[in-house]
């Protein structure tokens, strides 16, 4: 009677013959053993073969490494069939049927797991095989590949000695390559292989049958090894899908003239240029093409050489394209002038590359519109934007050792300049310099402004040197741990190299890397590519969330426009203080700004005091009289109300220049948000400076000015600005900055009306954290917009606030009531949620917690759904419950992130801020999005 385990047994099905699977079984089958079912069934030339499945590798792990029971008994019913079809035996000493088995897991994991070759070779079969073939030399060399691959990959044998006795023999021989060994010299070499593969801790099978085993055993063993591991890992793959098992008939292109090996791909996968494209070497074997040791011809040449079979493979390259509907990868082995095709995927491509065969292929009737959207991931278009290095000049660096470490890729793009350690020498040197500094803050602002490039030995990718260099669209590397700034020598050592100002070097910004030396860049030009414009107007055809932009000045919103924005999202008007010829002035009414504040609070206090003594009181009266006219007239205030004036007229011309630009699109300014002391030079140097004017005697009035700025250097002092004076707090004790703000915005919209043009200003108030705040705010801004002949509110000037804190998150409701739209901040809204400072978390500990998978990924790269996000979803519902005509949009860093973006197309946003170099990307994401919720509809 059969028991319930034999039934299970019999039940399980291993082993899938080429002509019993297909290309939807990747599961099953691994993506190599699904596609090698589907060119069966579309009749390619396809050796015979079969495929052991993931499950069973699964099987096997939960077995503790065994095999399961039945599997050989499986594979060995399968091999009679291939033995038919070929017309040889498993083993038989006479002509010895050989056969490739091959690793191939669901996704593709290139190089990462093994494959065996030309098993079925052993001392007894390779004298049969060479009669058989006619070609005893030809055998040896068969036989002496088999023995180390097997020897490495399923006894685990160092391979060192394969290689030194391989070299040995060549220089007895007195030839350069393993192609010219004669076949004497290879029968030496095989007899060495021999003992050494015997003389390892595993036995050597002479039995061809175990050597199939052991080699099954080897392809699963090699899903867990460490490449593999890690390369899952990076991509994010399951450690759980296990890999299948590939068995083919070996077909031989090293067997002569007339064959060959190669791989091609259906198009250029560096252009997207429809040609067959790939190189070839006769009388080789696939290792040789890999090796190097024999330089591979193009495949155009394969046409002269081997023209039937490069007709035969241009006919089935285009088959399998219109096939499978996308570009192939595909390698090949001609024997004797018959063309195999051994394995076929969808090719990996440049971004450029999958661009253009996406639009191309939709033309084609290949695919739809929909689909080539979803074919180019949305962030790769960041390499068609902004310069690159050359890569063969950058692997050239490589190779002479010129990459000196790695740090956080913050801002792409590539710069190559000479190192300069301080602002001045980089705005006095100009733009082919790269800005090295620990860290950056807006003191750098000038010299970023003017640099290529930035590199930081500190901060992570929302501190301030990458969220500046990504909204300037500059390369930058940050957090470099192994880069040492020593700023008063003005040089710089990593790893062991050090680098003096006025030395080249370059950075990676899509990498992280950092390099000594010159690298060669390209420059994008986006305007030119046909393909990538034709994309985004179809994207934009399906996207539901707007995309504006992240934008300080008109070049920048100009830029952005180029780029499809929809408006800007978010106006940081902090930047446009830190330039070199306000910063004066934005001194003088800090210096001046806590005087003024305190004589306005004392003349309140006494109104207060004088109606509570009943309206009379020549007392109070006098000392009103005394702060109105100190206000009107002492030196500090007339020095602040000047400098007022003059930041007006700047910010003025600012807004008027960004709102021209961006006529009749919204464009959301935020006043100012910074903590103050930002604006101030550092205490350090303040000290330094005061202590050296008294002792090199000064004139007084000067030393007067010093110790002032000193004092009022330490007293914005915060030991956590972060959570400190900053944001709309600011606004509410010195309303005077936000007043002069409105009335600039105001100013520049009543001059742009004037000329006939549709100025479409939004303004928002930055960290708020609740509605008293918020009303408090209103009414005073109000009162500004009413004395410039505006409403604030809709109709008229929309009024909105961030949502940064986690507290006006969650009270979201009654801020709607005060808002005409939220804008998220989810760069402060994550660090507040977190508790993580933006500036150094990445830097000190994130890195642990994300090797450690304490956290899924760096949530100030890809927003964190989980807390963030439900903060978010709270607010989007309490908040159009409050006011369904509220308008939600998101401006953090994360506006530009795909990932970020399916979140907020989920949340049902209206709209998207990022940096002007990531609007392409966003306009993509987003129609990704959309689609991606439309197929949740269905
Ligand atoms: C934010 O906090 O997400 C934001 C956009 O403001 P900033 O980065 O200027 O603090
Ligand atoms: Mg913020």
């Amino acid at each position: 009677m059969a028991t319930a385990k034999d039934h299970l047994m019999t039940a399980t099905k291993y082993v899938y013959r080429f002509s019993e699977g297909n290309a939807g079984m990747r599961d099953l089958l691994g993506g190599k053993g699904a596609n090698l079912c589907e060119m069966v069934g579309l009749g390619l030339p396809v050796p015979p073969g079969f495929v052991i499945s993931t499950d069973t590798c699964r099987e096997y792990y939960r077995l503790g490494r065994e095999l399961p029971d039945g599997l050989m008994k499986s594979v060995r019913s399968e091999m009679a069939v291939v033995e038919g079809a070929v017309g040889r035996r498993f083993g038989d000493p006479a002509a010895p049927l050989l056969v490739s088995v091959r690793s191939g897991s669901k996704f593709s994991m290139p190089g990462m797991m093994d494959t065996i070759l030309n098993l079925g070779l052993t001392a007894d079969t390779v004298r049969g095989f060479a009669e058989a073939t006619g070609d005893r030399r030809f055998a040896l060399d068969s036989y002496r590949r088999f023995l180390q691959l097997f020897g490495k990959v399923a006894l685990y044998l160092d391979t060192e000695p394969f290689e030194e006795i391989l070299k040995a023999a060549k220089e007895s021989a007195g030839v350069a390559s393993d192609a010219e060994l004669d076949e004497r010299a290879l029968e030496d070499v095989v007899e060495r292989f021999e003992r050494y593969a015997r003389s390892g801790p595993h036995a050597f099978p002479d039995d061809p049958w175990e050597q199939l085993e052991l080699a099954i055993r080897a392809v699963f063993d090699s899903w867990n090894n460490a490449r593999a591991t890690a390369y899952r890992e990076y991509q994010g793959i399951s450690h759980d899908l296990g890999t299948a098992v590939s068995i083919m008939a070996m077909v031989f292109g090293n067997s002569g003239w007339d064959s060959g090996t190669g791989v091609c791909f259906t198009r250029n996968p560096a252009s997207g240029t429809r040609e067959l494209y790939g190189e070839f070497l006769a009388n080789a074997q696939g290792e040789d093409v890999v090796s190097g040791v024999r330089t591979p011809r193009p495949i155009s040449e394969l046409a002269t050489e081997m023209p039937a079979a490069h007709t035969e493979l241009v006919r089935h390259g285009q088959n399998l394209e219109n096939h499978f509907r996308d570009v192939q990868d595909i390698e090949f082995t001609i024997e004797h002038g018959k063309l195999y095709i051994l394995q076929t995927r969808s090719a990996k491509r440049t971004a450029m590359a999958a661009v253009k065969t996406a639009v191309d292929m939709t033309d084609e009737g290949l695919i739809s519109k929909e689909e080539a959207i979803l074919r180019v991931p949305a962030s790769d278009l960041m390499q068609l934007l902004v310069p690159l290095f050359d890569e063969e000049a950058k692997q050239r660096a490589v190779e002479e050792g010129r990459l000196l470490g790695r740090g956080l890729n913050a801002s792409p793009g590539a710069a190559t300049g000479q190192a300069v350690f301080d602002s001045e020498t980089a705005v006095e040197r100009g733009a082919e310099v790269i800005l090295v500094r620990p860290e950056t803050s807006p003191d750098d602002m000038p010299g970023m402004l003017r640099a290529a490039a930035v590199l930081t030995s500190r901060g992570g990718i929302t501190s301030h040197a990458a969220v500046v260099t990504r909204g300037l669209g500059k390369p930058a590397v940050v957090g470099c741990s192994d880069l040492y700034v020593d700023l008063s020598r003005k040089l710089m050592a990593v790893n062991g190299t050090t680098i003096h100002e006025g030395e080249d070097i370059s950075i990676d910004g899509f990498t992280g890397e950092v390099f000594a030396g010159r690298i060669e860049t390209i420059a994008p030009d986006i305007s030119r590519n046909d393909a990538l414009i034709r994309l985004l107007e179809w994207a934009d055809g399906i996207r539901r969330l707007a995309i504006r932009a992240n934008a300080d000045t008109p070049n920048d919103a100009a830029q952005a426009r180029g780029f499809g924005a929809h408006g800007i999202g978010l106006c940081r008007t902090e930047h446009m203080f830190f330039q070199p010829e306000r910063l004066p002035s934005v001194r003088r009414m800090l210096m001046s700004a806590g005087h003024v504040a305190r004589l306005e609070q004392k003349i309140e206090d006494a109104r207060v005091e004088l109606q509570q003594a009943g309206g009379v009181s020549a007392e109070i009266e006098k000392d009103i009289r005394e702060a109105q006219d100190a206000l009107e007239g002492d030196a500090e205030s007339l020095a602040y109300r000047e400098a007022l004036a003059h930041l007006e007229e700047y910010q003025t011309a600012d807004f008027s220049g960004i709102l021209r630009t961006m006529d009749g699109l919204p464009v959301v300014i935020r006043l100012l948000d910074a903590p103050l002391h930002e604006f101030l030079p550092p205490l350090e140097s303040l000290i330094d400076e005061f202590a050296t004017a008294r002792a090199s005697g000064a004139p007084a009035e000067e030393l007067a000015e010093k110790e002032h700025l000193l004092e009022e250097a330490r007293s914005l002092r915060e030991s956590n600005p972060m959570l400190g004076h900053r944001g709309s707090r600011l606004g509410l004790t010195y309303p005077a900055i936000y007043e002069m703000q409105v009335r600039a915005i105001l100013a520049a919209t009543n001059g742009l009306k004037a000329e006939g043009l549709d100025p479409r200003p939004e303004i928002m108030m930055p960290l708020i954290m609740g509605k008293a705040e918020l009303v408090a705010l209103q009414t005073r801004l109000r009162t500004v917009a009413t004395a410039m002949g505006h409403t604030l509110g809709k109709p008229g000037i929309h009024f909105g606030t961030m949502i940064e804190l986690p507290r006006a998150a969650l009270l979201a409701g009654e801020l709607a009531d005060h808002a005409d739209f939220f804008s998220f901040g989810s760069n402060d809204l994550t660090q507040m949620t977190f508790g993580f400072s933006r500036d150094d978390a990445e830097e000190k500990f994130l890195r642990f917690y994300l090797e450690r998978g304490l956290l899924p990924q760096n949530p100030f790269a890809t927003l964190d759904e989980a807390g963030v996000g439900r903060l978010i979803r709270i607010a989007v519902e309490e908040g159009r419950a409050a006011n369904p005509r509220l308008e939600l949009g998101l401006c953090g860093e994360h506006g530009g992130d795909p990932q970020s973006i399916v979140f907020c197309e989920s949340a049902g946003l209206d709209y998207v801020s990022c940096s002007p170099l990531r609007v392409p990307v966003a306009r993509l994401a987003a129609a990704a999005a959309a689609l991606g919720e439309r197929e949740k509809d269905v």
